[in-house]
C-alpha cells in the first residue's frame, strides 16, 4: 500500500526532528493535529433535492499564531489529506516567519457539476458549520484548489453576518473591492523569482542571459515566465497540457501569452519550434521551474535534467526517490515549501492591512514580499550549508526549530 499523505508528512517531521534535535516532547505534540472538525453540509440543489456533503477544517498547530491555510473543494478530498496539508502550512508559515500556525479545510464535492447558486450555498453552509473555528484571531482561510476570490467573499460575508460585524481580516484572497491586497495574484510567481535570484547569487550564476525552462503556463507559470524574461533571462522552453515550445534565443513571453489567450495552449506558437513535452527535461538550462503538477520529476527524469537550479513552484513536483539523484548530480532544488510561499506571504500582508484598516501601495507590497522571501531563502540556505543537507531537509529544520521555540516559550498548558 502506498504511503498516505499524513504518513509522508510524519516522515518529514521525524527527519527534521532528528536533524534539529528539538525537545522530544514537542516533537510528540506535533505528531498529532491540534483539532479536527468534520461537518455535514446539507444543501438544497437547484432541482429541490437535498445533498449532504462532508467538510473539514483542521488545525495542525497554532502556537506561533492563528491557523492559516486554504480551503479546497474537490471530490477526492478526505481528512487524511487535509491533515497533511494543515501540517505543511505549519511548516510553510514558519519558514517565511509569518505569525501564523498551520490549518487547512476542504469540502468533498465536485464544483464542476454545481451551479453558481449551489456553490454559494455549499460555501455559506460550510462557513457556518466550521465558523466556530474561524476568525481573524483564530484561523484565516484562503483560496486553494477550486476556490477563488468569489468563494472567499461569500465566506467573509457569512462570518460577518453571523457575528453582526465587518470582518475583512477573517479571510484572505478576497477581491480588491472587499479589501483584497495588491499583488496577491502574482505573489507565488514573484516569490519563486526571488528564490531563483537568491540561488543564482549563492551559486554565482548571472541572471541576465541565463536560460530558463518552465513547465506549466497557468496562474503561476504564466506570470513567472514573464517575470523571468523581464529580468533578462532567456525562457528557452515552456510546456503546458497541450504541448511544448522551445526557442534557444528566448521565447517572447508577451506574444506567447497572447497566443495562449487565443488558443488555450502554448502549442502551435509561431515564435518557437514545437518539441515533445517530455523533452523539456533534457534541455540544458540554468533554471528549471516545474509549475504544473505533482510527481513530474521522478527518478528517471532526475537522471536527465540538465539544470543547475530547480525552483519548485508546483506542490510536490519531485518524488522522494528523485531527490537523492538530483543531490548526487549537484542540482540545487529550492523546495516547494519555500519556493511557493509567496502566496501565503501575500495573504499575511492582506490580513495585516485589514487589521490596520490601511491598504498598502503596490510598491510596498512588492518590496516586503521580496524581502520576506529573500530572508527565508537565506535562512534555509545557511542551514543547508551548516548541516550538509539539501534545501528541502534544511527548510523543514528551520521551520521546526521556529515552531519548537514558540512551544518552549509558551510552555505546556495548563
Ligand atoms: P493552473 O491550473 O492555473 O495552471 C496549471 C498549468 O499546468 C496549466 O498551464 C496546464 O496546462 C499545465 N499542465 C497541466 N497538466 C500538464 C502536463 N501534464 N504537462 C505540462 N503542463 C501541464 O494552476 P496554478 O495555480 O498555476 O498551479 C500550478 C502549481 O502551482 C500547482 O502545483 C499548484 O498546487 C501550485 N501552487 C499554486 C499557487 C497559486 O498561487 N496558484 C500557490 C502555491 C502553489
Amino acid at each position: 500500500m502506498s504511503k498516505s499523505s499524513w504518513e509522508a508528512v510524519l516522515e518529514r517531521l521525524d527527519e527534521a526532528a532528528e536533524l534539529s534535535k528539538i525537545d522530544p516532547d514537542i516533537h510528540r505534540v506535533l505528531r498529532t493535529p491540534k483539532r479536527i472538525l468534520e461537518v455535514a453540509i446539507p444543501v438544497r440543489l437547484d432541482d429541490r433535492s437535498v445533498e449532504v456533503f462532508t467538510g473539514w477544517r483542521i488545525h495542525h498547530d497554532t502556537t506561533r499564531g492563528p491557523g492559516k491555510g486554504g480551503i479546497r473543494f474537490h471530490p477526492d478530498v478526505d481528512a487524511d489529506e487535509i491533515k497533511a496539508l494543515a501540517a505543511m502550512m505549519t511548516f510553510k508559515t514558519a519558514i517565511v516567519d509569518l505569525p501564523f500556525g498551520g490549518a487547512k479545510g476542504g469540502v468533498r464535492c465536485d464544483p464542476s457539476v454545481l451551479s453558481l447558486g449551489e456553490l454559494e450555498r455549499v460555501t455559506r453552509r460550510y462557513a457556518y458549520e466550521v465558523g466556530p473555528l474561524l476568525g481573524p484571531e483564530t484561523d484565516i482561510p484562503a483560496p486553494d484548489v477550486n476556490t477563488d476570490g468569489r468563494v472567499m467573499a461569500w465566506l467573509m460575508d457569512t462570518l460577518s453576518m453571523i457575528q453582526s460585524s465587518h470582518l475583512p481580516a477573517s479571510v484572505t484572497g478576497k477581491p480588491m473591492a472587499l479589501g483584497g491586497t495588491r499583488h496577491h495574484s502574482g505573489a507565488t510567481s514573484s516569490g519563486c523569482v526571488a528564490c531563483a535570484r537568491a540561488a543564482f547569487r549563492e551559486l554565482e550564476i548571472p541572471v541576465v542571459g541565463s536560460r530558463a525552462v518552465v513547465q506549466g503556463f497557468g496562474k503561476v507559470g504564466g506570470p513567472l515566465a514573464f517575470l523571468l524574461s523581464s529580468a533578462g533571462m532567456r525562457v528557452v522552453a515552456v510546456s503546458d497540457i497541450g504541448g511544448a515550445v522551445a526557442n534557444e534565443g528566448g521565447l517572447d513571453i508577451g506574444d506567447l501569452s497572447n497566443h495562449v489567450a487565443e488558443t488555450g495552449s502554448v502549442a502551435g506558437f509561431a515564435g518557437g519550434e514545437a518539441v515533445n513535452a517530455d523533452a523539456i527535461w533534457n534541455i540544458e538550462c540554468e533554471l528549471l521551474v516545474p509549475a504544473a503538477l505533482g510527481g513530474v520529476i521522478d527518478e528517471a527524469v532526475a537522471g536527465r535534467v540538465h539544470a543547475k537550479v530547480i525552483v519548485e513552484a508546483a506542490n510536490g513536483p519531485t518524488t522522494l526517490a528523485a531527490q537523492p539523484v538530483l543531490d548526487e548530480r549537484g542540482v540545487v532544488v529550492v523546495p516547494d515549501i519555500l519556493a511557493n510561499a509567496g502566496g501565503v506571504t501575500a495573504s499575511y500582508f492582506e490580513w495585516a492591512q485589514a487589521r490596520q484598516g490601511y491598504p498598502w501601495d503596490d510598491g510596498v507590497v512588492a518590496e516586503r514580499l521580496r524581502h520576506k522571501m529573500d530572508e527565508a531563502f537565506t535562512a534555509v540556505w545557511a542551514r543547508s550549508q551548516t548541516l550538509g543537507v539539501d534545501m528541502r531537509a534544511a527548510a523543514h529544520v528551520v521551520a521546526l526549530e521556529r515552531v519548537a521555540a514558540a512551544h518552549e516559550a509558551r510552555g505546556l498548558f495548563p
